[in-house]
């Protein structure tokens, strides 16, 4: 039976980028030698690094002036190398929900952290708006998309001080700014790559805003003078990352991803809307097109086992909400076809039907 990949992270690739990359852990651009094998010190090696460096630029039209760093350690080891290298006295978080609780958590062992707007009272079922930024921050941090709670921000925010975000759960899924963010970040284990590497988007001169004296893994300046080469890069999840980028431009770079991601949305969320057996959890303008959540709609809340249980027979994977929202996610990310989402929709129509 055809399975329907709605993992939130790790999750789909392209169908040729996986093709590609078994077929380079068996032979590395005919070297004999598997990608598994080989050292990160190659001239073949440095051509994937490059290659992947001009790519995420063309695809994300990221200005010279930053510089992209390929790091283990995931996005959680961002939370603390942050503030580790940029909080001085004070920065300012937004509280979207769990990542981004996490981020504020480790950010208070470096300074003072000032929470300038929070959606907790709503089970972060929003994202706020219209919040102040003091002038006098190091920096401000959001997370651009809530994988759990399936909100994200629609626009890039304006602020008069840094802005780093977190987009591991949205990054090349739509059109971005760059130049309105001083970093951005995120883990590769969605969009990208499989787990094992995290990516950072860092205008240069946030390297001589780096407050403290820094071990050297933990310092940007190090990673970015070194080319992600200061230790051993995590080169097969870089590998892919760089077929992933190869696949997004192939098909027509992110004005069209975009479209798809738009498309393959509307198409679940008008369902969630007609379907009088399910609700979505988020108000409708900070709907993510990433992590579409849902739960049965009153009246309904029985049929939550039994509709996973139906959703499985067909197919469906990963669909179950998180425990802190519950109901059902259906990830959508890049690769996600489309007729995975309608074979979804069409499940939730048949299930409806059963039950009318
Ligand atoms: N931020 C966001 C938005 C995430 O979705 C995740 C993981 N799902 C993380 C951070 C943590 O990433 P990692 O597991 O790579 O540390």
């Amino acid at each position: 039976m055809k399975k329907h990949n709605f993992n939130a992270g790790p999750s789909i690739l392209a169908d040729e980028v996986i093709e590609n990359a078994a077929k380079a852990i068996l032979d590395f651009n005919g070297s004999g030698l598997s990608l598994l094998s080989i050292s990160h010190r190659t001239k073949d090696f440095d051509a994937v690094m490059e290659e992947a460096d001009q790519l995420f630029r063309e695809l994300l039209h990221i200005p010279d002036n930053y510089k992209i760093i390929y790091l283990g350690g995931g996005a959680s080891t961002y939370f603390y190398e942050i503030p580790a290298n940029f909080l001085g006295k004070k920065a300012g978080y937004v509280n979207t929900g769990v990542w981004a609780k996490k981020a504020i958590k480790e950010a208070k062992r470096y300074g003072e952290v000032e929470v300038l707007a929070s959606s907790e009272d709503k089970n972060f079922t929003y994202i706020p708006k219209g919040f102040a930024i003091p002038a006098d921050l190091d920096y401000v941090h959001i997370t651009s998309n809530n994988t759990i709670y399936g909100t994200e921000y629609h626009e890039d925010l304006s602020s008069p001080v840094p802005l780093i975000a977190d987009m591991s759960s949205d990054i090349l899924s739509r059109p971005v700014d760059v130049s309105k963010y001083a970093m951005i970040y995120g883990g590769a284990q969605k969009n990208l790559a499989p787990a094992g590497v995290a990516f950072a988007i860092i205008r240069e001169d946030m390297l001589d805003k780096i407050v403290r004296d820094l071990p050297s893994m933990v310092s940007f300046r190090t990673h970015v003078e070194n080319n992600s080469m200061f230790n051993t890069p995590p080169v097969f999840p870089i590998y892919v990352l760089k077929e992933t980028l190869r696949w997004l431009k192939s098909i027509g770079g992110v004005p069209e991803i975009y479209r798809r991601n738009q498309e393959k949305a509307a198409l679940l969320y008008d369902e969630i809307d007609r379907n009088p057996l399910f609700r979505g959890t988020v108000v409708k303008e900070d709907r993510s097109l990433m992590n579409i959540c849902f739960v049965m709609a009153e009246g309904y809340e029985d049929l939550a086992d039994e509709f996973m249980a139906f959703a499985k027979e067909r197919g469906m994977v990963g669909i179950k909400g998180h425990r802190l929202v519950g109901g059902f996610r259906a990830s959508c990310y890049n690769a996600l076809p489309k007729s995975s989402v309608e074979a979804l929709v069409a499940c939730m129509q048949e299930f409806a039907e059963k039950h009318a």
